[in-house]
């Protein structure tokens, strides 16, 4: 199924974000994560490629996809990045995808690694056109509402992101953030810019100060006062910062359904326990607003 079905059943979808783990390591794990997350019943899990240390070799995205699809008849959504590779590889990929019935597919340019192969495939819209030629998948893009750390200056984020929608993305899925208001001043900008495609927004609970502070460091995303003084005066207490984290994305999340998002990501970073505590808190809301409450 496509992820436009869901969008046009429901006004708020929540998924989660899940990856793979490295080359060469144990897969038990991640199949006993997906076990847990399902039980939550997301709207779609999405599975990255290649981001942060994980792989994209042996087609690992794809084949946790399908499992996510076959076992527990969850949609999936592939993360698909050109940067590191041919048209050729591309290809042989859609093709995979489309023999384990993976319909939804988030295309990406991906991070520019120090020793990676040429690529033919400069930016994401580039490899959108090719996925959307191909034909027979929904197409995701990410959008980053506090800018792209590459973009010269907003404008031209926008303008490229406009790129992505044209060359046949349906959806957006943004990079996370931690301060509503940049995320409703990037809707306004995008809405202007004519991007009139459904947007998620992409939340990552801050449930542990190093992970987060790295996170940070590598997406560029800030970190308000508020939660970067939570995080300094409670750094000796774990458990402290695990409620708060988990609090501090509730109260975000709650905003952004009241403000009426189209979808919350939830970047679950493997964590079934992230993903419950916040589906709990959510629940009756986002509920409501789908009109399902009994
Ligand atoms: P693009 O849309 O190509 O944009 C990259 C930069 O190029 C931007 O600054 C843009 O403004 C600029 N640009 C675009 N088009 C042009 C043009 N025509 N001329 C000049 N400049 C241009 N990474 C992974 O490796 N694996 C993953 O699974 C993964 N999943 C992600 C999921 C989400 C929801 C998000 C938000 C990010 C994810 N990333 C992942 C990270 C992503 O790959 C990086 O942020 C990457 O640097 C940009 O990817 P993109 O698809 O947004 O690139």
């Amino acid at each position: 199924m496509y992820l436009s079905e869901l969008f046009q059943r429901k006004k708020c979808l929540f998924s989660f974000e899940i990856f793979p783990p490295k080359k060469n390591s144990d897969t038990t794990a991640i199949y006993q994560t997906i076990a847990n997350l399902q039980r939550l019943r997301p709207d779609f899990i999405s599975v990255t490629c290649g981001a942060g240390g994980s792989s994209c070799d042996d087609n690992i995205t794809v084949k946790i996809a399908h499992h996510i699809k076959k076992e527990y008849g969850i949609e999936a959504l592939a993360h698909l990045t050109c940067v590191n590779s041919s048209r050729q590889n591309l290809e042989e990929t859609l093709a995979f995808l489309r023999e384990k019935q993976i319909d939804n597919v988030l295309a990406l340019r991906g991070d520019r690694v120090k020793d990676c192969n040429a690529s033919d495939f400069a930016y994401a819209h580039e490899l959108i056109s090719l996925v959307k030629r191909e034909g027979g998948f929904y197409i995701a893009a990410a959008c980053y509402p506090e800018g792209h750390p590459e973009s010269h200056n907003r404008a031209d984020d926008i303008r490229h992101l406009k790129e992505k929608v044209d060359a046949g993305a349906s959806h957006l899925i943004s990079q996370l953030f931690f301060a509503n208001e940049d995320f409703y001043r990037f809707m306004d900008e995008i809405r202007a810019a004519g991007i009139d495609v459904p947007v998620e927004a992409g939340i990552m609970p801050a449930v542990d100060k190093c992970l987060i502070e790295k996170i940070v460091a590598l997406c560029g995303a800030t970190l308000p006062t508020k939660l970067s003084r939570l995080l300094n005066r409670f750094e000796s207490s774990p458990a402290t910062i695990f409620d708060a984290g988990i609090a501090y994305a509730t109260e975000q999340i709650m905003d952004l359904i009241s403000a009426g998002v189209q979808g919350i990501h939830l970047y679950t970073m493997n964590n079934p326990i992230v993903a419950e505590k916040i589906t709990q808190n959510i629940g009756n809301l986002l509920k409501e607003v789908n009109g399902e409450q009994s």
